[in-house]
């Protein structure tokens, strides 16, 4: 069923012919997309479908690569998720400019609340810790875990400014619902705290895997955002994941030492 969210579409101010090629630097006003792209190859489209009556619709198709420019305008949301769990960038690119997905925010509080749940229960506790004490070391995990996510954001920002002239004009914004989409990745962490009891020998092989398909998903949000390639994008990625983890793991001394005295 076509979606009553490309039935919106407005008419951009910017002329056409200065228009940049990332869709997510036009018409940023109030961080408010109104254009589109073809899911393929990431080209500027004026529209996704025509209405000639109340049946009719016509599906467009790209001028630069010929296919049909999004072809999940039909599709359920079920198979539109399903492509996004195989990490499929046409998927993405749907999400992120061609509909009007709004939950960010939600998602976020839920992923870092999860995510910290996790390092929580994961991290070794004294016997006698008492109930207090166990429960602000859980605030001090959501704390490390947002300044995680705080970190990998900036530094992604950061960087591609330094590397990539087209790119100035990307807020924070823009890198926070990209790495948000990339983040729901680390949902798959839920089997690990079902299961860790039962097999913890195994259990690192799994937040290994874990961690492996997160940092995929990264590189291919990133690459998407960026207009670069999934090699420069996977390089990228990988330094800063690893320079956040020793600025975290130098970070979670200093500031236990402040905060859980
Ligand atoms: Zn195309």
């Amino acid at each position: 069923m076509l979606r009553s969210s490309v039935n919106n579409k407005q008419s951009c101010p910017i002329p056409k012919k200065v228009r940049f090629s990332n869709p997510l630097l036009m018409c940023v006003n109030n961080d408010r997309k109104i254009s589109y792209v073809c899911i393929n190859c990431g080209a500027e489209i004026e529209e996704l479908h025509k209405k000639y009556s109340s049946s009719v619709l016509k599906i467009m198709s790209c001028e630069t690569c010929k296919q049909v420019a999004d072809k999940y305008i039909e599709f359920e949301p079920i198979i539109i998720l399903i492509d996004l769990v195989l990490l499929s960038q046409p998927a993405f690119r749907h999400v992120m400019y061609n509909t009007k997905f709004k939950i960010y925010a939600k998602i976020l509080v839920v992923q870092l609340l999860f995510e910290s749940y996790y390092v929580w229960i994961d991290a070794p506790k004294p016997f006698d810790v008492g109930e207090f004490a166990s429960e602000k070391e859980f605030y001090f995990s959501f704390l490390l875990t947002s300044l995680d996510y705080i970190l990998l954001v900036l530094m992604l920002q950061l960087w591609t400014k330094a590397t990539n002239g087209s790119s100035h004009d990307l807020s924070t914004i823009h890198f926070v619902k990209a790495m948000t989409l990339a983040k729901v990745a680390k949902f798959f962490m839920i089997p690990l705290v079902i299961w860790s009891s039962n097999a913890s020998d195994s259990a690192s092989l799994r937040l290994l895997l874990v961690n492996g398909y997160y940092f995929l998903s990264v590189t291919q949000v990133l690459s998407i955002l960026t207009n670069s390639s999934r090699r420069s994008s996977a390089f990228m990625t990988l330094v800063t994941i690893i320079v956040k983890h020793i600025v975290i793991v130098e970070l979670n001394q200093r500031l236990r030492n402040v905060v859980m005295i």
